[in-house]
């Protein structure tokens, strides 16, 4: 990575994300803060990225050989900015080893991509987790299904107690890599963080609610629930909770540091449910930019103004944190 950095004009780095996730807000930020922007679209889907000026090159390839950009993107001091998409559509396997500098610790996809290893991290970090259970038959509450690998929820189910499990579990093809959690009863809050190098610290940049499908919809106990994430609503929470939310975020990054060295670098996200007794269970993490943070493209979420005093989308804080490492001399420290 030094090596390759040592030939970078620092003058002219490129921000380059998959077209995508959060790609338009990625992008945008990016050029506000004087970057380049390079999209990077599955062939068929660059027309729609072209539409945008501040996008300077839509490059459509097959992500199946990505790979072979890299050459020409490090010759174009390219910074790779991961996200949702990006991790779905090359693989875990292929984003660690890919040559590109990738902006945020990209060692956390690895654990990502594991259900068991994702809870034991959160554990890890203190942080309250939904209890899980190795026997169906032992199961003494609703639980929720998650196969791994399921993209956006999709695959998930419920069930009320043992019995029903037990017969869903014969009846639905799970494979043998499922887990089974408790189902917890609350509703749901997703926490957008941002790990700065810059300014040491973890910032609570926002929140957002999910949109799914079904379970979210109308339909009345006439269906199966199902997770199918289809949007983001924009939420607040009552003050008193953001210190139990912010205490998370920061055990949550002591936890990385430890065991997943570089640490949390730019965006991350904790998922979970508040309980009536207003009790934060954390079900996920996301270890990059979550698509929820979409929501405040352009007008910044009510609480990134405690840290900049103005307004900032996640898009800006990323360009912000690259401008602000350069001028440091600390591009490095930012980059796995
Ligand atoms: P995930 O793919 O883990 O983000 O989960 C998809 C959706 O399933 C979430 O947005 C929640 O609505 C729901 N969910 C997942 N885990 C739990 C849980 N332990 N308790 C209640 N709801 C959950």
């Amino acid at each position: 990575m030094e090596a390759t950095l040592k030939n970078y004009d620092l003058s002219k780095l490129k921000v380059v994300t998959i077209a995508s996730h959060s790609s338009l807000q990625i992008l945008r930020g990016a050029k506000r803060l004087g970057l380049g922007t390079v999209a990077v679209a599955k062939p068929g889907s660059g027309w729609f990225y072209r539409r945008f000026t501040f996008i300077d090159k839509v490059i459509e390839v097959d992500l199946g050989s990505m790979e072979q950009l890299a050459g020409d993107l490090v010759k174009d001091n390219s910074i790779l900015i991961p996200h949702g998409s990006y991790v779905e559509y090359v693989g875990w396997r292929r984003a660690l080893n890919m040559p590109i500098p990738t902006f945020g610790n990209r060692y956390i996809i690895e654990w990502e991509a594991d259900q068991r290893k994702k809870m034991k991290l959160l554990e890890y970090a203190g942080i309250p987790i939904p209890k899980s259970f190795n026997d169906p038959t032992q199961v003494d509450r609703p639980v929720i299904v998650k196969l791994s690998g399921a993209k956006g929820g999709r695959g998930y189910f419920i069930a009320k107690d043992a019995n029903e499990l037990v017969s869903k579990l014969s009846s639905i093809n799970v494979g043998d890599d499922y887990i089974i959690q408790e189902y917890v009863i609350g509703v749901p809050a997703y926490y957008h963080y941002f790990g700065s190098k810059v300014y040491g610290r973890v910032e609570l940049f926002g929140m957002d609610l999910r949109y799914e499908s079904n379970v979210d919809g109308r339909s009345f106990n006439l269906a199966e629930p199902t997770f199918v994430v289809v949007g983001n609503i924009p939420v607040v929470l009552r003050e008193s909770l953001l210190p139990i939310v912010q205490k998370y975020g920061e055990g949550f990054s002591r936890a990385v540091a430890e065991l997943v060295p570089p640490g949390m670098i730019g965006p991350y996200s904790l998922e979970s449910i508040i309980r009536d007794d207003l009790s934060i269970i954390v079900f996920e993490f996301s270890g990059r930019i979550v698509a929820g943070t979409n929501v405040y493209m352009g007008i910044g979420s009510p609480y990134s103004v405690l840290y900049f005093d103005k307004p900032m989308d996640m898009g800006e804080r990323i360009a912000h944190e690259i401008v602000n490492s350069v001028k440091r001399g600390k591009l490095i420290d930012i980059l796995t």
